[in-house]
């Protein structure tokens, strides 16, 4: 996996913008995040790797030629607590042609969801969602091995993906399987209010530390974005417009500043995300890092102390 020695923000997909400016192919897009002072971008295939190798190869060579990192975002269609062994043969193949375009444009990290919490009860789903992707993870063990899988919390109650269940996905495979925190989702799922102050971010870091490792935590890989939410969860994503729903960004700066870290930040903004991922990098920037301490090492906080016991994150 790709290291940054400070923290990554960049749009997941194109904005209006992007499309507003004369940009009509992904393969821009680097130049396009690069000339915005940004560093990452997330290319997505939600609906299917359905580019061309011939895009795919220029859009890896613009991100190595202008420095952005990438990640790939795999096909929504993927459904791991799915036990019908026809949807395990599916699975395989979204997952397939996933690592390889991510392989093929350079990125390090697929995102992929886990899928519905089922009819059946969690319990059952979380067992089928692990057993698919043990059987995933076996059938690809040599395929692709520069390429992550990033199981994704998710922003629907009635979906897999809080992030104690994506940390379970990860211990299967700790050296191939990462988490992708989405902060909005988080919020969305428990319905708003769950992100206000810096010890409610650290507890997520704390809890990927506590479960994976440090580094896990100092560079993990995140999506932030407003989302809107009702009784099932996440309806929406909003913009940065937003001053109803959040989550808040402002503690998140000031947690990764204070404890160096080194997260990359992907935003979904709903149009707006490459200018609302610039807001998120400005507003971190305003606070100083300190440098070169692992995680944890310079934030007398990051025990995680009485106030987020018995959060459910
Ligand atoms: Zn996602």
């Amino acid at each position: 996996m790709f290291r940054s020695d400070h923290p990554l923000f960049g749009p997941g997909g194109n904005c209006r913008r992007f499309a507003a400016e004369g940009h009509r192919s992904s393969a821009d897009a680097p130049a396009f995040v690069a000339e915005n002072g940004l560093g990452a971008y997330e290319y997505e295939c939600v609906k299917g790797v359905q580019a061309s190798e011939d895009l795919l190869t220029r859009l890896g060579e613009n991100a190595r030629r202008h420095g952005i990192s990438l990640s790939l975002h795999a096909p929504y269609y993927i459904s791991l607590s799915n036990p019908d062994p026809e949807m395990q043969k599916k699975n395989l193949s979204y997952l397939l042609s996933s690592l390889q375009a991510a392989e093929r444009i350079g990125a390090d990290t697929i995102v992929v969801h886990c899928g519905s919490a089922g009819l059946h009860g969690r319990d059952e789903a979380m067992r089928h969602s692990l057993n698919n992707l043990a059987f995933l993870l076996e059938q690809t063990r040599d395929v692709c091995p520069s390429v992550s899988i990033g199981m994704e919390t998710m922003g629907r109650i009635g979906q897999l993906g809080t992030l104690e269940e994506v940390l379970e996905h990860c211990l299967l495979c700790p050296e191939r399987v990462v988490p992708v925190v989405d902060f909005g989702h988080l919020n969305a799922r428990n319905r708003g209010g769950f992100f206000r102050t810096c010890g409610d971010y650290e507890a997520v870091f704390d809890a990927v530390a506590q479960k994976l490792n440090d580094e896990r935590a100092r560079y993990l890989h995140c999506h932030f974005s407003h989302i809107e939410y009702g009784k099932a969860g996440e309806i929406r994503h909003l913009t940065f417009e937003d001053t109803q729903y959040g989550p808040a960004f402002g503690p998140l700066a000031r947690v990764i500043a204070d404890n160096g870290l080194c997260p990359r930040i992907i935003c979904e903004s709903a149009g707006t995300q490459t200018d609302d991922a610039m807001q998120m990098k400005k507003e971190t920037d305003s606070y100083t890092a300190k440098e070169g301490q692992p995680y944890g090492q310079s934030n007398p906080h990051s025990e995680l102390s009485g106030q987020n016991e018995g959060k459910r994150l």
